[in-house]
Formats: C-alpha cells, structure tokens, sequence
C-alpha cells in the first residue's frame, strides 16, 4: 500500500518535470528559428534544378578545375596522346560517302531522362562509327553555367538528352566521345567541347567540324543557319538559343529547334566531305595528296579537342569585372587615375562582393548585380538599404528603356534577402576588403549561415584563398581570417553532411497495429502496416494515421505490462536535445555486439535504437568508442583482428617448420588490404623499394610463398564481409569494363623462397574453435544475396568450405598487443548503416513477435566485428542471455551518461525487461 504510493509520487514528480523540460527546450527552439528567419535568403524558398545534381565537376569555389586522370596522359590533357596522334595522322574517317543520309527530317525523336535509357542510347552509339552532337546550355542562373540538353543524332535517330535529370550519370557516354575510331561530327564545337568537359569529363577525340569545314572551304559564311539553308533548304530560328533551356517539359517549338540543330549534321558534312575532296583534287600539285582539304578541316577540328576547360582564376574576386567598369566608365579615354579613388575603391567591392554572392547562390553575375547597377552604387553611394533598392532599380530600368532587352528582376532577388550587405560594401570603407568578404561569407554559409548549401558552394570556404594574396601588412589579419575560414569551413562540410546523411523522411510514421480484441500492440511504419493488410491478416480500422486490427491472435503482446514503452507514437527528434530539423538513427548497442546476439534477444531492438541530430550522434558515438576500449581491456579482448593468414597453402605444405626468419606468420587484415590495393594500382609505377615493401606484407599473408596478380585480388576479399565483398565485386565490374588490367611486373625479378610458417596452421585451428568463425563466407551467400551470418551458424549448420576463388578465412589472433594504431573502427559503418540501411527501418518500432532472422551482411574483420563476436561469445558462455542483458544495460548507462538525453519516450529506461519501474522512475528524476 504504502509502497504504491510512494511510486505515484515519483511518477508525479518525474512527469511534471518531462513537461517543464520538454516546455522550456521547445521555446528556446521557437526563438532560434525566429532569429534565422530574419535572414533568410530567397534560395530557401526557390529550388534550382542544378540542386538536384549529386555532383559537380567544377564548383563554384576559387579553385582551379580538375580534370579527369587517365594512366599514361602526361599533359593537362587526358587525351592529349590520342589527339596529337590523330593530328600528325589523320584517319581517311570522314569518309560519309557511302552513308545512306536522309534528308527527310522526321518529327520523332527519343527523349532519354531515365538510366535506362540512356543505357539504350549507349547502346546504340556502340555500333556507331560516327554521329552529330550539339549541346545547349543554361547559363544566366548559374555562376559557370550548365549543359541543359545534349542531341546527339545518328543514321537512324535523333536523340534528345536531358543532361539535367541525368547529369550524374551522363559520364557513361564518355568512352564513345573518347573512341578514336568513331567521328563526332559538331557545328561550332569550341565552346560545346569546353562545357562537355566541364559538366561531365567528356573529352572528344577525332571530331569533324563543320565550321571548319566552311573555313577551308573559304564558305562566304559559317553560321549552321547559312549550311542549314543552303544544303537542306531548312530554315531555323536562331533566337531559341537564348531560351531558357532548363524548362521541362521544353515547349514544342524548342525540341524541334534543338533536333534540327544535330539532326542535319551528318548529312552537311558528307556534302562539305565531297567539297573538300574535290577541291583538293582540283587545286593539289601534287596529285597523291588528294586529301589535303580534308585533313586540313580534320587538323583544324581536331585541334579544338585539345583544348583544355579551365576556370577563370583572379587574383581577386571580380578584378576583371572592375577593369572592364573602369574601361566603360572612361569610354576607352583617359587613365585610371582620372576616376577618383573612392569610386575606383567602391566599384571593386562590389564586384568583388558580386563575385561571392553570385558564387555563393550559384548565379551568374549579371543575375546578381548588372554592371550599370555597379557604376550606379558607386557614383551615388547610397546610404541606407532603400537608398540602396531604388539606385539598382532605376539604373537598370534607365538601360532597358535604351535596349528593351533585359527582363531580368531589378534588384535581383540576391541583392534583396542581402541588402543590408550591399550597404554595407558601399558605406563602410574602413573596413578591410577581406574582412567584408569574408564576414559575408560567415554570414551566408557559416553558423547559422543565412543560404542553403549546395554541391557548388560547401567547398567555398574552405577554398576561399584570396585571403592569402600579397598584403604584406595584414599579418594579424591573416592569421585571423585563415582561423575565420577554417571554422566557416568545417561547419559548411557539417551542414551538407546532415544535409546528406541525415533521415530524408520521418523516421515513425506512427501508425498502430491493434490486436483482435482492440488493445494497441504497437506502433509502425506503413510498410509494416502494408505488408499485413496485402495478406489478409489484418483490416484497416483507421485511416490517418493509419491503424490496423489483427485478423489473428499475435504470437507475442507487449510482454511487459505497465511497460507504456511499445504503446506510444514516437517523435521524430533527437532524443537528446529535441533537434527536429536533422536526425540519424543511434543504435545505442553497438552493431559489432548487437549483431551476434541471439536472435530472441535482438528482437527488442527497437528500444535500443533512437534518433538522434547529428551533434549529438558525434557525441554518443564517441563515448561508445570509449566504452569499446574499456570493454576490450576488461575481457581481455583487442578491438582489431591482429593477423590473419592464408589457410589453403597452409594445409597444402604442412611438412615446413617455422624456422625460417624474416617471415612473421600473419598480417593485420588492414595493412594487408592497403598493401594489395596499393600494388594493385600502383604497382607498376611505385619506387622499387616501396613496391617490395608491399609485396612482402601481402606474403606473410601468404605464408612467405610467391604472390601472384591473383593472389593480389584475393588479398583485396580478405576480411571483407560480405555486403563489403557484394559492393567490390560490383566496383570492380565496372572498372573491368572500361579498362584492361594491367599485368602485374617483375614477377621473376623479386623470387623469395616459398616458406611455410607452422604456427599459421596451428593458430588457424585453435583460432577457428576460439572465434567460430567458420561461416564467415559460405557458400548460400551468393543465392541469399550474400546474406551469409554468423547468426545462422548457432542453428547447428555445418560450416562451410569456400566457394572457389575465395579462401577460407583463419585467424591467429595474437591477445597481448593491442593495435592501437589501426584506425579502421566501424563507426562509419554504425552511421552510415543508420541511414541507409532500409531493411532496419521497419524494425525500429517492432517490439513484437519479430520473426525474420537479422542479415548479417556487416561482418567485416576490418572493423570491429570480430571482438564484438567474441565478447558475445564470452557472455554468453558465462553468464548465459542474462549477461546479455545486463551488458545491454551497461549500454544503456554508456548512453545516458554520455547525452543526458531530455526526450526519449516515456517507458525507455535503462534496465529495459526487467520489472525495474521504480528505477526507471529515479533515473528520470536524476535527469
Ligand atoms: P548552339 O551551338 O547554337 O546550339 O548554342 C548552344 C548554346 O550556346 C545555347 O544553348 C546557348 O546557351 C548558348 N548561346 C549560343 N549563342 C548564344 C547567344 N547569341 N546568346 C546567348 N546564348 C547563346
Ligand atoms: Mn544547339
Ligand atoms: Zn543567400
């Protein structure tokens, strides 16, 4: 009696203070976001297409641009050999003669914007030995500009691609552009070379361009208007070049221009072909050299190919703008001294601002600010924001009445959610240069910056190298701004990898599952919810959110009672400190444990994963790691498999004896697995002394013996688990297509004798009944998709022999050292995992009668998991499931002391499963 008293006070108490906590988090939270609001920027509310892209190959950063690395290319160039070599000797290619060109244009065309598609387009291109390209880009909102659409046309087809949708995929069409032995007939290809370099590392060998064709020729004009009209009798409409070409769908009238520009190229080409050959019949002294005209137009095409895509590099942000300024506000008289320094000083601020902002909200510059606005701001130097607003409008409106051809919004859009900035560059010239840029920069990507992050902007702080440009008497400052920018930069990378790793949807859709007799069993997700009503063996009883009641008697209730824990819809925040904007699922027993479990007991697992922002998942995760190492010294148990060696040679030799030296039996599966990639990439080409380095950590693998290529690419699988593997096998798929493998070198050269070392063979065995590890790979992985488990190994399977090329593993686990300096821990694995793990999804809320088995798929010796087995193992042989559960526990603590979480739900609580309510209670109030 009196004791149940006691226990509604303290419910009482610890109720009342949830409420107040929960109250005074979400008014701190209400405050923050009015604060942001003030600054917020118009991108916020306008998305981009080019926010879309996942990458992109030159971002808006001060940078220069990176080129695509090819073996053997030794110029800035990757294809540079390939051209030069078709420069000195032309391929007789342009030879369309005997191609069947229609004339006849056609209406249809196939429109590719999935991956499939363009897989087809592929395809097709790779019976091609020649085909037209033109591109069309966009250009006015976006600071380097973008390719819209790419048309490629064929014999048989003309191809629209929409290079916006698939702009991360596009590079796929990059070894047809590449081939030299099949012609890309362009019109006008400078510009269309540089841009398909730019967006997707296309670099085009052997091109035929009919422009240069008109050039050789000495044609009275070159425009593909004057070809079009005069070779097909087809007239075009040259002004929608100027469209917007990032619309979707295009109008009618704008796929119809845009085939038209691809589709006759083949065709003019053959006519200009025939042209070049008989010229250079009728003018050559020498009669042999019959081809001169075209190998001329050949040489001149080719020759743009070599040209390199480079982003235009300042020595400040928007100097060439200014001299351009400078030149117009001079009308090309005078000197620059003859305008006063403080318009001089105000005009490169703004470019220079200009320059930022536009790289910042990815525009281009006469987007943000038109130069007439420049010169305006800086004769006038406004004092206040509308000062500021009205100065932009009327020059730019003062310009459209003379030309009637902007329509652009005036100010723009940037300048407005920035306007106090604009003040700012104009008013304040006491103020550094750098100090402003770099202020704004804070300001729009920094803490609590006022601009979305993008592909194109994250690198922009931590790239921002103006900063370090000759002042001589800035010392102080630098150190500052360096510092500054360092800060801007870490937080910017922050921010897009919440942006990108972070939960996309709700994590709990919080629908219920009711038993037949109406009491709640549990809330899920709508998957789970679907995958009972698709079998009958539930209805719907409600519909938003949605509930469902149970045609069946469940196997499992929520076991429990007074345990309100699986009864109760979940919020989507960080448990910790209430964050709703980001979150990542936490598991809060570490997955290198948790996966070795007994399957009765992971089941609960829904306890034990939360959500958690991504601050607060760095701060728990490290405290887990901790805690690792702790556990680790407590049972005797090293975080890292220490060495692993080959196990097949060592059954095939047993007679040797260890008493050769220089062989240490083993190697750590890390250093093994670096040592092999790196012979594997960079084998051939590394220092001799280095390469042998290597060669000798991959044989103690090995037992000493002789290594071969092969044995190299088995080295690679060593300790993967199997999803790792999956993930390899598919990686290496795809390199294998697009080059050959090189051959291993010198393999005579370094012969050490093959040598056996005998505690290999001992330690495998002793190893093997230590860790039970047998199942690591067997043969149902391939059928399972590669859901191999060591989970399914404790349902008495047999273990299971390799599949062929992939050895059994052995482990010789050496106890006393402890590798502390191997720094591959699978906390990457635990968030990544978090995230795109999908198959957790459903489980996060099941707390009953979960019955598939986990896939264990995650078994990597590279990181934890083979301590976490033997951990498991060791509990569970000593202290049975109940150790589990109270290493689960101990967990628990590990995560409370680490966060002091304010939000988990109510009925978590530490000692989960065990009729613990009044400590649950005491915990709270603790917190
Ligand atoms: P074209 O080579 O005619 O297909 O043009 C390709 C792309 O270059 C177009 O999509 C435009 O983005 C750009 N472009 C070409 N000429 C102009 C122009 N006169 N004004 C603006 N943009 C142009
Ligand atoms: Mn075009
Ligand atoms: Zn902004």
């Amino acid at each position: 009696m009196e004791k149940k008293a006691k226990i509604k006070i303290a419910i009482t108490i610890a109720s009342l203070a949830a409420i107040s906590i929960l109250f005074t988090r979400q008014q701190r939270r209400r405050r923050k976001l009015n604060q942001c609001s003030q600054y917020s920027c118009y991108l916020q509310s306008e998305p981009k297409p080019q926010h879309n892209f996942k990458r992109v190959l030159a971002d808006n950063s001060y940078s220069p641009f990176k080129h695509a690395n090819k073996e053997k290319s030794s110029g800035s160039h990757p294809y540079e050999l390939e051209i030069t070599a078709l420069l000195e000797n032309p391929r007789p290619e342009f030879d369309f003669s005997n191609v069947d060109l229609d004339l006849q244009r056609s209406d249809s065309f196939v429109w590719v914007e999935t991956k499939s598609q363009l897989n087809e387009l592929a395809n097709a291109l790779s019976k091609e030995f020649f085909f037209a390209v033109d591109t069309e880009q966009h250009s006015l909102r976006s600071f380097l500009g973008f390719t819209a659409l790419i048309q490629i046309s064929t014999e048989k087809e003309d191809y629209l691609v929409d290079t916006i949708a698939l702009h991360d995929e596009i590079s796929i069409l990059q070894p047809f552009f590449a081939d030299p032995g099949v012609c890309k007939v362009f019109h006008g290809s400078d510009n269309d070379v540089m841009w398909l370099q730019r967006d997707f590392h296309i670099y085009v060998v052997n091109l035929f361009d009919t422009a240069k064709a008109c050039e050789v020729l000495s044609k009275p004009q070159k425009s593909l208007a004057y070809l079009l009209e005069t070779y097909c009798g087809v007239a075009t409409n040259k002004f929608l070049q100027r469209e917007d070409w990032r619309q979707r769908p295009l109008p009618a009238e704008m796929l119809q221009y845009a085939q038209t520009d691809a589709h006759y190229l083949l065709y003019i080409a053959k006519c200009l072909v025939a042209e070049l050959k008989q010229q250079g019949n009728e003018n050559s002294y020498c009669p042999d050299d019959k081809f001169n005209f075209v190998l001329e137009a050949s040489r001149r095409s080719n020759t743009v190919c070599l040209q390199v895509y480079t982003k235009e590099i300042e020595s400040y942000p928007g100097e060439a703008a200014a001299s351009s300024i400078f030149f117009r506000l001079l009308n090309g008289q005078g000197g620059v001294s003859s305008i006063s320094s403080v318009t001089q000083d105000l005009v490169r601020r703004l470019c220079a601002w200009r320059d930022l902002m536009a790289r910042v909200h990815d525009e281009s510059l006469r987007f943000v600010l038109s130069d007439q606005a420049i010169i305006a701001l800086a004769n006038k130097a406004p004092a206040n924001p509308t000062d500021v607003y009205t100065t932009i409008a009327q020059a730019d409106s003062d310009v459209d009445c003379l030309n009637l051809s902007s329509s652009l919004p005036s100010p723009s859009p940037v300048v407005c959610s920035h306007l106090d900035d604009v003040e700012r560059q104009v008013c304040n010239n006491v103020e550094n240069l750098d100090d402003i840029l770099l202020a704004n920069l804070q300001k729009c990507l920094g803490p609590n910056g006022s601009c979305p992050l993008s592909v194109f902007n994250y690198v922009l702080p931590a790239k921002s190298n103006w900063e370090l440009k000759n002042q001589s008497n800035k010392f102080v400052y630098k150190q500052n701004g360096v510092k500054v920018s360092r800060q801007v930069a870490k937080k910017a990378s922050r921010d897009l990898f919440v942006q990108k790793f972070s939960c996309k949807s709700p994590v709990y859709h919080n629908c219920r599952i009711y038993a037949n007799d109406g009491r709640l069993l549990c809330y899920c997700d709508r998957k789970k919810l679907e995958w009972y009503l698709t079998r009958d063996l539930a209805k719907l009883v409600e519909d938003n959110p949605p509930a469902i009641m149970l045609l069946f008697e469940p196997k499992g209730r929520p076991e429990d009672e007074g345990n309100e824990f699986y009864i109760q819809s979940k919020k989507n925040i960080c448990v910790s400190c209430g964050e709703g904007n980001h979150y990542l699922r936490y598991r809060i027993i570490p997955s290198c444990y948790r996966i070795h479990f007994p399957e009765q007991l992971k089941s609960h697992r829904s306890h034990d994963i939360v959500l958690l922002c991504v601050d607060c998942h760095e701060v728990a995760h490290a405290a887990a790691e901790k805690y690792k190492k702790q556990i680790s010294a407590e049972f005797g148990i090293p975080l890292f498999i220490h060495k692993v060696a080959d196990s097949r040679k060592a059954e095939a030799r047993p007679g040797f004896s260890a008493s050769i030296t220089n062989f240490e039996a083993g190697v750590s599966p890390l250093q093994l697995r670096t040592a092999a990639m790196a012979l594997l990439h960079h084998g051939p080409t590394m220092p001799s002394n280095r390469r042998e380095e290597l060669r000798r950590i991959v044989m103690r693998y090995y037992g000493g013996r002789e290594i071969s290529q092969e044995d190299l690419e088995r080295a690679l699988l060593v300790g993967m688990s199997p999803r790792e593997r999956r993930r390899h096998a598919k990686k290496r798929g795809l390199s294998l297509k697009m080059s050959k493998p090189t051959d291993f070198p010198d393999r005579q050269q370094d012969s050490y004798p093959a040598v056996m070392v005998e505690s290999a063979t001992m330690d495998a065995t002793k190893a093997d009944n230590v860790l039970g590890l047998h199942a690591i790979e067997t043969q149902k992985s391939g059928e399972k998709e590669g859901r191999s488990s060591l989970t399914e190994s404790h349902e008495s399977k047999p273990p299971t022999c390799s599949n062929g090329g992939i050895d059994q593993l052995v482990f010789s686990t050496i106890w006393k050292k402890m590798n502390s300096t191997s720094k591959v821990s699978d906390s990457k694995d635990d968030s990544v995992g978090n995230v795109d793990d999908e198959c957790e999804n459903s489980s996060v809320q099941n707390g009953f009668g979960s019955s598939s088995p986990t896939p264990n798929s995650k078994v990597s010796l590279l990181g934890h998991g083979p301590h976490g087995k033997q951990v498991v193992d060791y509990l569970l042989r000593e202290y049975g499931e109940d150790g589990i559960r109270q290493f689960c526990q101990r967990w628990r603590q590990v995560f409370v002391e680490a966060l002091h979480p304010h939000f988990l739900p109510a009925g978590w609580d530490v000692m989960h499963r065990y009729n613990a309510l009044l400590l649950h209670i005491l915990s709270r109030i603790m917190l």
